[in-house]
């Protein structure tokens, strides 16, 4: 069968969303093709936390120095200034609008009074969702798709982008239950299928180390079709050997800790012997290797009442943590002693880590890592003790697009009718991507995708 629509956007993750509200804003026939059972992607099951230089949170908690500009430097350093400078810039300047957006547009709704400083970043600016995962964001994306009359199909895998004799993309072909769909599109394609975690053998492709020994945190429809896709037709990628890991993930799984972003209220880590061994809030990737160098190559990461009364991880995440202490992955402990003998860590060094943690704590300095958020004391409990691992995560390489969103040609060239937006693209976060950055990147580039196609 075949149907006519203005847009076609693959993927229904926090790009493809974005894209599809923009263009059905702007009164074009819009539809969005998903080949999970349920839309939402790796975005869903993200913190959803979402970084804004500037933002109404940060000035409400009284942070007055940040801006776009620091916010640019931080997310090139962090990438080691191999994310494309002028795609950077334009993260760090629509940000915040695109913040703005979710908020009196979407209708999603962050914490009044509560932000997170995710590694690399010089301040505390990314914005947090209620309920602390993307679920806030997809609802209301859902909801406002809805109220546009915007085409949903899940269960419909794009395959292959269909050209004209100019090379304009002109359509789509996907199938759904064996069953072939032609879409055609009026104005263009956008390409939102988000990146490559899931897939293996692709993973191994680029990047040999990442190869069946790693879990992933992510879903499994993140496969990098939209990349094979484009490459069909000539598109140009970049920076596919960057694959990150994240540092804290359960040991069984794989699947990502929400639970323990109490790291970025003051959580620290340690190892089997009981001692820190890398500064907490340190790029995912640097923690990540620091972790793999440790005996049995995972970690131990240790916080107190206190601190998880800060970001109240534990409540917001309340299944995991009754998922991760019946796996006996987590252990709540009156004492130092109790936490470190049900791990087996050596109690003593243990003891003395905390001290010297509590000591920084006092001081505002701490003399071995220099932690950049200040640690916290950890001289009262009860305390937490959750054992974890790095797993595959975010995939930085991806689509070469232009500022426009246009997806560009191994010369260099926009291919016509064609945009793409989110994980699937790889310009923007360079050799690591930064905590809170990918929702600044698909919801940014999502609606510049959305918006160009529509004019
Ligand atoms: P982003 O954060 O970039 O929006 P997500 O992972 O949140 O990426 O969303 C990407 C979505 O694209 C997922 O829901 C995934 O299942 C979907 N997807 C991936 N490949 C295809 C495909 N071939 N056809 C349709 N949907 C796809």
């Amino acid at each position: 069968s075949e149907q006519t629509y203005d847009v076609v956007v693959i993927g229904a993750g926090g790009a493809g969303f974005s894209a599809a509200l923009e263009a059905g804003e702007a009164g074009k026939s819009v539809v969005i093709l998903e080949k999970m059972p349920t839309v939402g992607g790796n975005t869903l099951i993200s913190g959803g936390e979402m970084n804004a230089p500037d933002n109404w949170v940060q000035h409400a908690l009284g942070i007055t120095d940040d801006s776009a500009e620091l916010f640019y430097e931080d997310t090139m350093k962090g990438g080691d200034n191999l994310g494309q400078p002028e795609i950077v810039k334009i993260l760090s300047e629509k940000s915040l609008g695109s913040a703005e957006w979710l908020r009196d547009v979407v209708k999603v709704e962050f914490l009044p009074d509560h932000l997170f400083q995710f590694g690399g970043h010089s301040r505390k600016r990314a914005l947090i969702p209620v309920g602390h995962t993307g679920a806030e964001l997809i609802t209301k994306l859902k909801t406002k798709a809805g109220e546009l009359g915007i085409t949903i199909k899940t269960n419909m895998k794009a395959e292959q982008l269909l050209t004209d004799e100019s090379g304009r993309v002109v359509g789509v072909e996907a199938s759904t239950n064996g069953q072939k769909v032609t879409f055609r599109a009026n104005k263009g394609v956008i390409m939102a299928t988000g990146g490559f975690g899931s897939n293996i053998e692709m993973r191994k492709k680029y990047n040999p180390e990442l190869d069946e020994s790693y879990m992933s945190t992510d879903t499994p429809g993140t496969t990098g079709d939209g990349i094979i896709m484009a490459q069909e037709i000539n598109a140009d990628i970049t920076n596919m050997e960057n694959i990150q890991t994240y540092p804290i993930c359960n040991p069984i799984t794989g699947v990502i800790s929400l639970v323990a972003d109490s790291r970025f209220d003051g959580a620290i880590l340690i190892n089997q012997g009981g001692t820190r061994f890398v500064e907490e809030l340190e790029r995912r990737d640097v923690i990540s290797k620091a972790i793999l160098a440790q005996e049995g190559r995972y970690a131990y990461q240790f916080w107190n009442q206190e601190i998880a009364d800060i970001g109240k991880t534990i409540e917001v995440h309340k299944d995991e943590y009754e998922q991760l202490i019946k796996e006996g992955l987590l252990y709540k402990a009156d004492t130092i002693e109790d936490a470190a003998n049900f791990f087996k860590v050596d109690a003593k060094t243990l003891k003395e880590t905390i001290s010297k943690v509590n000591e920084y704590a006092k001081t505002g300095k701490d003399l071995d890592y220099n932690h950049r958020g200040g640690l916290v004391s950890l001289e009262k409990g009860p305390y937490y003790i959750q054992k974890a691992v790095p797993s595959v995560h975010h995939t930085m390489g991806g689509l070469v697009i232009d500022t426009k969103a246009h997806v560009l040609t191994t010369e260099g060239e926009i291919i016509p009718g064609l945009y793409a937006a989110g994980e699937v693209t790889g310009v923007v976060h360079g050799a690591n991507r930064l905590g809170g950055n990918a929702i600044s990147d698909v919801i940014t580039f999502g609606r510049i995708a959305g918006q160009e196609v529509a004019k």
